[in-house]
């Protein structure tokens, strides 16, 4: 920067600046309150549209995928596809729309509004994700904490591991047993994991838990979670994605309990799993377990 143009834009008095802090974090403030009443149901997203028209408001200062994560059952990856579909740019916020946008925005919160009213069951919610990311210890933490949620409990012919209790962890069966479900078409989906075992989703549970109103979670492979993405395309599916790759490669190695070449063979099937979370409704990263879980069954409750 030249002398002149320093001279020209003389520095921020302190006084001024730490005026223009405050101010900063109050506003700050005022949005994080405004997200909060908007996802607690305390002011209608219609209400906020509305408010986003007075210059400076809080509303106007919300960036449009905070106001899209606001609204129940929209999760990170949601919130992108609508934005885009809107044809809305990622950093505008709710007082910078034009007019169009802004027309079409409301339309979408008033569709959803009476989407949300008419769609009272909740639906199936499937949680997939590479392998070791910790599905199992997420369903786990769900299993203790939470227990109205119902996990789905799957058949499989691997061995149960210790601690591991038939009909409480898995239904463990036999080569035959397996083949037997799969003839009397019980399985909801079934996939042969890390091209060893076979596992699968006993249809009748799931579906009498659904058709009650409960929440049922399934937590399977990608491969599983796809064949329920195609036979029943109102289930919600989560992606469980690692904090990072490094993160991911530790939790396999670090937890010993699969051989050299079972390890090879899970890293390079991980590989590919992650290159699947853009086919996922929701991505939940599963920094801490306690959090990830809590996510989890706000989603499912329809709070998400
Ligand atoms: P594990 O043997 O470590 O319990 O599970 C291995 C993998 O099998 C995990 O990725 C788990 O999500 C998956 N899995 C468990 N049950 C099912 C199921 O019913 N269907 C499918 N497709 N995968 C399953």
């Amino acid at each position: 920067m030249s002398t002149t143009q320093e001279m020209a834009q003389p520095a921020m008095p302190e006084v001024d600046r730490l005026a223009a802090n405050r101010a900063a974090i109050a506003a700050r403030q005022a949005r994080a309150e405004l997200k909060r009443r908007l996802r607690s149901g305390e002011i209608s997203p219609l209400k906020a549209l509305e408010q986003s028209l007075i210059p400076g408001s809080p509303a106007a200062t919300l960036r449009i995928t905070d106001f899209l994560l606001s609204f129940p059952a929209i999760g990170s990856v949601k919130a992108e596809r609508v934005r885009e579909d809107l044809g809305i740019s990622e950093r505008k916020r709710l007082g910078g729309l034009g007019k169009l946008q802004r027309e079409k925005l409301e339309s979408f919160v008033r569709e959803r509004l009476g989407t949300v009213v008419s769609d009272s069951r909740p639906p199936l919610t499937v949680l997939a994700g590479p392998t070791a990311v910790g599905k199992g210890t997420v369903a786990a933490y769900i299993r203790e904490h939470f227990p109205d949620v119902r996990l789905s409990v799957s058949a499989t012919t691997r061995a149960p591991r210790p601690g591991e209790e038939n009909g409480k962890h898995y239904f463990f069966v036999d080569d035959e047993g397996f083949d037997r479900m799969l003839a009397s078409d019980e399985l909801l989906e079934w996939a042969t994991v890390h091209n060893k075992y076979r596992y699968g989703t006993p249809r009748g549970p799931v579906l009498e838990a659904a058709e009650r109103g409960e929440p049922v979670l399934l937590e399977i492979d990608l491969q599983g979670a796809r064949q329920v993405r195609a036979s029943m395309p109102e289930a919600r599916l989560v992606f469980l994605a690692p904090p990072s790759w490094d993160e991911l490669v530790n939790r396999l190695v670090g937890r010993g309990t699969e051989d050299q070449e079972e390890r090879t063979r899970r890293l390079e099937t991980a590989r590919v799993e992650l290159a699947a979370a853009e086919e996922f409704d929701e991505i939940i990263v599963n920094d801490e377990v306690p959090r990830a879980a809590a996510r989890l069954v706000e989603l499912m409750r329809g709070r998400g």
